[in-house]
């Protein structure tokens, strides 16, 4: 088996572990492959080792490895920080949007659907650590936003996504997978349907799925650290 069959285990005996002590059914919990930075190859190996779902940052990276897996069934998440001048790109190639933060933003990707493609799936991304981040909306935000977005026809609004401060502290790392998970709470008490909550990576998915996680966004832990030089 090649290292990241062997990692991709180890991530899913991880998730398990950790639904279960939360009491809840590991099948609830979809691992998303993080493939950022990573050549091809590596997302063909992790594809091999049955991984379907795959996360990128960078729209040039991630538009370029859907296109090179056309004659696979894999499903693709934007999950980065998305400008303007590039929606278009993420609208016609991705399955999923997780950091949409801003109206205009999600305005422009659902004009920009391609009509033969069913609607973009978005998490709003939410931020939940005040001055310290720059991406997601305010918290006290998100409802307002959702109901924006649910209106659009090009997307079909999913759920929140959160990226904390990383720490690692575990008690810590919950209090704000706990907030994001109320805001989730306060907004399908307003009646709309979500079902995602996009929240945990490599150090602290036990943490996020303690509180909800419907959806972790791993990459180290599956492909090794990664090197941006
Ligand atoms: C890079 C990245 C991840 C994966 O982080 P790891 O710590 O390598 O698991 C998850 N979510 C987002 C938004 C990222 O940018």
């Amino acid at each position: 088996m090649s290292a990241i069959a062997d990692n991709l285990q180890a991530v899913q005996a991880r998730i398990r572990d950790a639904a279960v002590l939360a009491g809840r059914l590991p099948e609830s919990v979809r691992l998303l492959a993080v493939s950022k930075t990573w050549p091809l190859a590596s997302v063909i190996n992790a594809a091999d080792a049955g991984q379907k779902a795959f996360g990128e940052n960078y729209v040039q990276e991630g538009v370029d490895k859907v296109a090179a897996t056309r004659d696979r069934p894999l499903e693709w998440h934007f999950i980065g920080p998305l400008q303007s001048n590039k929606s278009r790109l993420v609208a016609e190639h991705f399955d999923w949007v997780h950091s949409v933060d801003r109206l205009k933003i999600a305005e422009r990707l659902s004009a920009q659907r391609p009509a033969q493609l069913p609607p973009l799936q978005v998490c709003i991304q939410v931020n939940v650590s005040g001055e310290a981040s720059k991406s997601g909306c305010a918290p006290d935000e998100a409802l307002a936003l959702c109901q924006a977005v649910a209106t659009l026809p090009g997307l079909s609004l999913r759920g929140l996504m959160a990226i904390p401060e990383p720490t690692d502290d575990p008690a810590a790392q919950r209090t704000p997978f706990r907030q994001v998970r109320e805001i989730f709470e306060h907004i399908r008490a307003a009646g709309f349907p979500l079902d995602t909550l996009s929240m945990g990576m490599s150090h602290d998915l036990e943490a996020a799925i303690a509180e909800g996680a419907t959806i972790v966004r791993i990459g180290t832990a599956i492909f090794g650290e990664r090197n941006y030089s």
